[in-house]
């Protein structure tokens, strides 16, 4: 019987994971509640992106569209999410149309006829996944799950864990980025705008404020000293962040200790203050969790924003992902629960470590980059393509390797 991994959520996370699955021959079926893929990103279309494409493909994933036919932008560049959807993830999504199931909206993850509380049994149980979809209410079957729903439905309130008073659907209340170049231009020009959040969307919401024409962009922050660094400036990582650090500085005022009577007092407000993973899917599986990150506990202390950004998170996968629920793996930015330090780059090693660790055949390989485990390694080294992990019987398997 075939190996049938689902992946809820058909971002860029959940993307590479298919790929990833797909490539050794084990089938992804991809779960996803939007009309297309990488819906998310989408709507982050207008924003430059700034990790440059270099950190922005999947290694497995640009090979096989290589194979198809494309051309590799140059990875030097910095896209937008538009661009990256355009020249990247659309692709990559209709080589994988097969395996899409567009509409579908996870509900709940559970094992096959075992409870929570039940241990006997329970990694042999299939899980079932139901989803509601354009045929109403449907449940599917998997050996393994992957949840790469990421977190952008759900947007940190303006105040610390609650909405501050009116927020919730106030005309001139945005969060993360708006499109202040473009269709919120309008909405925004000549304002007195309140931007409160810490991080890179909250620089770069500043910074385009500011080249608006009479537009009086206010950095908000709730701790009484702004002294913390936004963005690594100079000694960032990734230059193009760095250099949102440096340019934020003579955007406008900052107000330090911002209380709920101030953010009252602008004419607009944006809440870029990150983003919780819904864990109310996986509520029947057992999960362990930090308790501030709402990340897998060992994940934790390499991702932790109090002593981490993004640049500085090291790579990590199938060791720091793992949870109690057996053959149940998160990748993409939900991995990283409430902490904001998740990268592309971060989410192509998770998938990539998850599917090595998972051991198609034979164990792991040394050279993990390349390889999916030893024989994969072996045949490679000698020129073949790879240990054709499909294959069923032993003697074709030790065939692939030299
Ligand atoms: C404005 C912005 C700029 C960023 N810039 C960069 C950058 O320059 N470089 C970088 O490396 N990273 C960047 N990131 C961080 C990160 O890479 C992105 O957030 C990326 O989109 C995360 O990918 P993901 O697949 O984990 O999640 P998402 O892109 O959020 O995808 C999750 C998918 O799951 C689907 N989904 C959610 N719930 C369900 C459900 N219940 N059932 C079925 N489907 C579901 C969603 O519709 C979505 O398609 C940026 C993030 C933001 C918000």
């Amino acid at each position: 019987m075939r190996t049938t991994v689902a992946i809820p959520g058909a971002g860029p996370a959940g993307v590479a994971a298919a790929v990833h699955v797909s490539d050794r021959n084990i089938e992804p079926l991809i779960l996803e509640q939007g009309s297309q893929v990488a819906i998310a990103v989408r709507e982050w279309g207008h924003v430059p992106m700034f990790s440059n494409r270099r950190f922005n493909f999947d290694a497995i994933a640009a090979r096989r569209l290589e194979r198809a036919g494309w051309q590799r932008p140059d990875p030097n560049t910095h896209p937008t999410g538009a661009d990256l959807i355009n020249g990247y993830r659309d692709p990559l999504g209709g080589s994988l149309a097969a395996l899409l199931r567009l509409g579908q909206r996870v509900a709940a993850v559970s094992r096959d006829g075992i409870g929570k509380v039940r241990d006997a049994g329970r990694g042999a149980a299939p899980f079932v996944i139901d989803t509601v979809g354009p045929n109403g209410p449907e449940t599917f079957r998997a050996d393994a799950v992957i949840d790469a729903t990421g977190t952008w439905d759900q947007r940190n309130p303006g105040g610390a864990g609650r909405p501050v008073p009116g927020e919730e659907g106030h005309p001139m209340v945005s969060h993360g980025m708006p499109d202040i170049r473009g269709d919120d231009r309008a909405r925004l020009k000549g304002r007195r705008v309140g931007v409160l959040g810490g991080g890179h969307s909250a620089i770069g919401n500043l910074i385009a404020l500011a080249a608006l024409p009479g537009t009086r962009p206010i950095r908000l922050c709730r701790a009484q000293s702004a002294a913390r660094a936004l963005g690594g400036g100079a000694a960032d990582q990734l230059s193009a962040r760095g250099a949102l650090g440096v340019e934020i500085e003579g955007t406008g005022p900052v107000c330090a200790g911002a209380t709920e009577g101030q953010c009252a007092e602008m004419d607009a407000l944006i809440f870029s203050t990150g983003f919780r993973p819904d864990l109310s899917i996986l509520g029947e599986l057992c999960l362990s969790l930090d308790p501030a990150l709402e990340c897998s506990p060992a994940l934790a202390p390499l991702i932790d924003p109090n002593l981490h950004s993004c640049g500085t998170v090291r790579p990590h996968g199938a060791a720091e992902l793992s949870h109690p629920e057996p053959g149940f793996h998160t990748a993409g930015m939900k991995s990283c629960g409430r902490a904001p330090t998740f990268l592309l780059a971060t989410g192509h090693e998770q998938v990539r470590s998850t599917m090595a660790a998972s051991g198609c055949c034979c164990g792991q390989a040394l050279d993990r980059v390349v390889a999916c485990c030893i024989a994969d390694e072996a045949a490679k080294d000698c020129g073949r393509a790879g240990c054709d992990c499909a294959a069923s019987q032993p003697e074709q398997k030790a065939a692939a390797c030299c």
